[in-house]
């Protein structure tokens, strides 16, 4: 997919201003290993990460939205350039990648196959140098599916920091998302304050960039 610049290059903020499709792989052989940091997305199936990648990113179009979900199982990577300014004024540009992990929760899937989306899954986490921190994505309407708690304390036992990233936060009234961000915070206790997301108003974007950035430029890796 060719490389799209958007126009706010000109924010002081962190943004992203360039992001393109750059590899799909299946095994620990193909992993990319060029010393950039990696920023990976993991959901349930159809929990919105797609768009909010695409939110991400201001890219209609760069991780596929589909309705129709558990086609082939690939390990996405997505070229990102970033750009932040440091106190002094000085612009920095960032080069890395999102990585896109395949979702859990299929229906009808088989115990066989759940054990090897996980080892599929352990694989890449523990032979990615480059990444840096892994967003749980949860449906901020349903913070308690027993899936989405098996799948974090999973995680969590695999060592890596861990952002929750509550989707399709436009679907709730302000009480009912204010209620369920603190259902959140119990039930994902230990990774730090999750972000309540809308891919179709964006709200959220800057505090998951603001999180991002923290890993991408040093700080926290
Ligand atoms: P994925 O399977 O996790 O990649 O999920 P998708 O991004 O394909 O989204 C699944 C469905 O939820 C699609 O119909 C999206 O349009 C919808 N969706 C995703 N994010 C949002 C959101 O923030 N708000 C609303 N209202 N719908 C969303």
């Amino acid at each position: 997919m060719a490389e799209k610049r958007n126009s706010n290059t000109e924010n002081t903020k962190f943004h992203i201003f360039s992001s393109a499709y750059f590899r799909s792989v299946v095994e620990r052989a193909q992993y990319v290993n060029d010393g950039k940091k990696e920023i990976a997305f993991i959901g349930r199936s159809n929990v919105g990460k797609s768009s909010l990648i695409n939110s991400l990113c201001s890219r209609r179009g760069l991780a596929m939205v589909s309705r129709d979900p558990g086609k082939t199982r690939t390990i996405n990577y997505f070229a990102i350039q970033s750009r932040s300014m440091d106190k002094e004024g000085t612009g920095h540009r960032q080069d890395w990648y999102l990585v896109d992990l395949p979702g859990y929760g299929f229906a009808r899937t088989s115990q066989k196959s759940k054990d090897s989306w996980s080892s599929f899954i352990a694989e890449y986490i523990k032979f990615s140098p480059g990444l840096v921190l892994l967003c749980l994505l949860i449906d901020l309407r349903h913070p308690g599916l027993p899936i989405d708690a098996k799948a974090y304390e999973w995680l969590q036992g695999l060592g890596l920091p861990i952002q929750i990233v509550c989707t399709k936060s436009d679907k709730l009234g302000t009480q009912e998302k204010q209620k369920n961000l603190r259902e959140v915070k119990r039930l994902f206790s230990g990774s730090g304050h999750p972000v309540a997301y809308s891919a179709i108003s964006h709200n959220g974007r800057d505090d998951l960039l603001h999180i991002i950035e923290q890993y991408v430029c040093g700080d926290e890796s």
